[in-house]
């Protein structure tokens, strides 16, 4: 029961402690940092999108100022053309109609796209002004909520360090092999690893208080003889102790 005794000890200290780390790492504070960086992520890559589908109605404006003035000019010049030469042949006043009316075409074409650029231009700036806004103050969520949490984490680290310190020392004189099934016990999520053997009927029956199962005869048999057993559950496996 010593050796046992000795692990209990270790055990109280090591569930405190892994419950103060776990009360950390669980903190709503820690999420909403998580949660808060992620939509600054996405706010800069909506400013970047923004800025991209701008910059692709301005190079369509900077085309539409490089190809409307030639074809104004053609336009004009084949007007005069039609006006001031009434007596060319019907076939080629024909031809310089059509003309006229291709380069008509393409230059409505280019109205009706300016106002479509025009208006999508708009509406990329603004989400672009939007995202920047946003930006600025998910930053500053960000680093508010830090600070708290920084000052939180500072807050709980001396409780931490001084189980850390207790727990460094227990272990010295836990027994080797009682420690090695105590750390499997917990990688496998079994807490607390060393329970009680409880009886609720005077005696007659034991039961594991981690998993609730009436312990085997063998197994009842040694916890009273020795003090300790382990669950016959093949799902629990947790050593048990009996307070003799
Ligand atoms: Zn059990």
């Amino acid at each position: 029961m010593s050796k046992l005794k000795t692990l209990l000890e270790y055990q109280t200290v090591d569930i405190g402690l892994r419950r103060a780390l776990l009360e950390i790492e669980k903190h709503p504070d820690k999420e909403n940092l998580a949660k808060t960086k992620q939509a600054f992520e996405d706010a800069k890559r909506a400013l970047t999108s923004a800025e991209e589908e701008a910059t692709r109605h301005v190079e369509f404006f900077d085309e539409a100022q490089r190809e409307v003035p030639p074809l104004l000019k053609e336009a004009a010049a084949l007007s005069e053309k039609l006006e001031k030469t009434p007596d060319t042949s019907i076939d080629e006043r024909i031809a310089l109609t059509k003309q006229l009316e291709d380069i008509k075409e393409r230059l409505s074409k280019f109205e009706s796209r300016l106002a479509d650029k025009k208006s999508k231009g708009q509406r990329a700036v603004q989400k672009f002004l939007q995202a920047q806004q946003q930006g600025v103050k998910l930053k500053d969520d960000y680093g508010k909520i830090k600070a708290k949490f920084d000052d939180y984490q500072k807050a709980a680290e001396p409780k931490i360090i001084a189980a850390k310190t207790k727990l460094a020392e227990l272990k010295k004189n836990v027994d080797g092999q009682l420690l090695e099934k105590y750390l499997a016990l917990i990688a496998s999520n079994k807490f607390p690893p060393v329970v009680e053997a409880k009886s609720t009927d005077g005696g007659k029956s034991y039961s594991c208080t981690g998993c609730g199962l009436a312990l085997s005869h063998s197994s009842k048999a040694q916890v009273l003889d020795c003090g300790n057993s382990q669950c016959d559950n093949d799902n629990c496996k947790r050593m048990i102790y009996l307070v003799k």
